[in-house]
């Protein structure tokens, strides 16, 4: 499909969460129907949009069946099956950004290769199979290092540091035993990340580098501007877009790095959609990341992305969410997920503080 989707046309979303949501209130606002697939009852994402179906992502049967309803498909969850992204491109369905993006981003191996093939830097690592291959990498990367599995790892489970003289078997069977990558540790200063866009033109939109502070591997908040220099900023521009053209994206993609103190920039990995440490993009830019997304999806050209304040983002984590007024009395924004249980730890909202009003 090279036209653009007529107003009130139907876009298919692959996941329910918190970002299904907020893609499906963005596209409303734009006169789009949605459609959500995702397993799970009574999910954020099903609560806003005009058409629900609960099926697992694996039942091929049922994604296709549920992408004849829509004009074009994306997803919000990085772990879509690739084959279920595959089967629905070859019946014909519009996937953007497509299955390259999933199966790149799903195995951390696969996922750095790319990035050093696309001329990115990133932290040095090894493929680890068995606790035998640890010691030879570990000592190469001076003594430490994070040892991750390849692939379902997310908001810093399924990784632990690892020193020389640990017990590498208890370390590898901590992580169940399954493919894992060895990364040298990064000393870096901070972390920031890059949203990107690119419609199908091929045009692209960059927000301004959000700086993001992490709490037991979960995103706690995000700062904006970054506290990075010009040259660095620049940087990872021309990082981000080799990626995006690589992989011929379309839609907002994440890129994540680790600043040196020199301001050297190592990507650390990227998500093939729309990402937390952008939630502050709709209330400080013209236009948003999730507005920006359904645009691209749409084939629709991209809206400017001109930052209005300076912010500061905080997730809400847990029962966080339950008590909401002091943000709401300071004219915060706050926006919460409907996630019917306050779990710890579970992101349940963000707000967003606006710091030159
Ligand atoms: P990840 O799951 O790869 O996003 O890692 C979660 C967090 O762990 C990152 O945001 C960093 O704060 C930290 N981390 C991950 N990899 C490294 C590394 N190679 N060196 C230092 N810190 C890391």
């Amino acid at each position: 499909m090279s036209q653009p989707l007529p107003v009130g046309a139907t876009i298919g979303i692959l996941g329910d969460g918190q970002l299904g949501r907020m893609l499906a209130v963005a596209a409303a606002n734009l006169g789009l129907d949605v459609s959500i697939l995702g397993p799970h009852e009574d999910s954020p994402a099903s609560r806003v949009a005009k058409m629900v179906v609960q099926a697992d992502y694996t039942d091929i049967v049922a994604v296709t069946d549920w992408a004849r309803s829509c004009d074009a498909v994306t997803y919000e969850f990085e772990n879509v099956p690739v084959e279920t992204a595959e089967a629905l491109m070859a019946t014909g369905v519009v996937v953007r950004p497509g299955a390259k993006p999933l199966e790149i981003a799903q195995d951390r191996i696969v996922e750095k290769t790319y990035l050093r093939n696309c001329g990115i830097p990133t932290a040095d690592f090894a493929l680890i199979e068995s606790a035998e291959e640890i010691p030879a990498p570990l000592s190469q990367f001076g003594g430490q290092g994070i040892l991750k599995t390849c692939r379902d790892g997310y908001d810093g489970k399924g990784q632990v540091r690892i020193e020389i003289g640990d017990d590498y078997h208890e370390a590898h069977r901590a992580l169940g035993n399954v493919p894992c990558v060895l990364e040298a540790i990064v000393p870096f200063e901070r972390e920031i990340s890059l949203l990107i866009a690119r419609a199908t033109n091929g045009e692209t939109a960059i927000w301004d580098c959000p700086e993001n502070g992490h709490v037991n591997g979960i995103l706690r908040r995000s700062k904006v501007p970054a506290q990075i220099s010009k040259t660095t900023m620049d940087a990872a521009k021309d990082a981000a877009i080799k990626l995006i053209e690589a992989l011929d994206y379309i839609g907002v993609l994440a890129l994540e790095f680790f600043v040196l103190a020199d301001g050297t920039l190592m990507a650390n990995e990227f998500a093939p959609r729309v990402h937390n440490s952008g939630h502050w993009t709709p209330e400080a830019c013209a236009t948003g990341q999730f507005e920006q997304h359904i645009r691209a999806v749409a084939g629709w050209p991209l809206g400017p992305v001109t930052r209005f304040h300076d912010i500061e983002m905080e997730n809400l984590l847990g029962e966080e969410a339950l008590d909401i007024q002091a943000y709401l009395n300071a004219g915060d924004t706050v926006t919460l997920y409907g996630k019917r249980e306050a779990k710890i730890g579970r992101k349940m909202g963000h707000v967003v503080k606006r710091i030159n009003k």
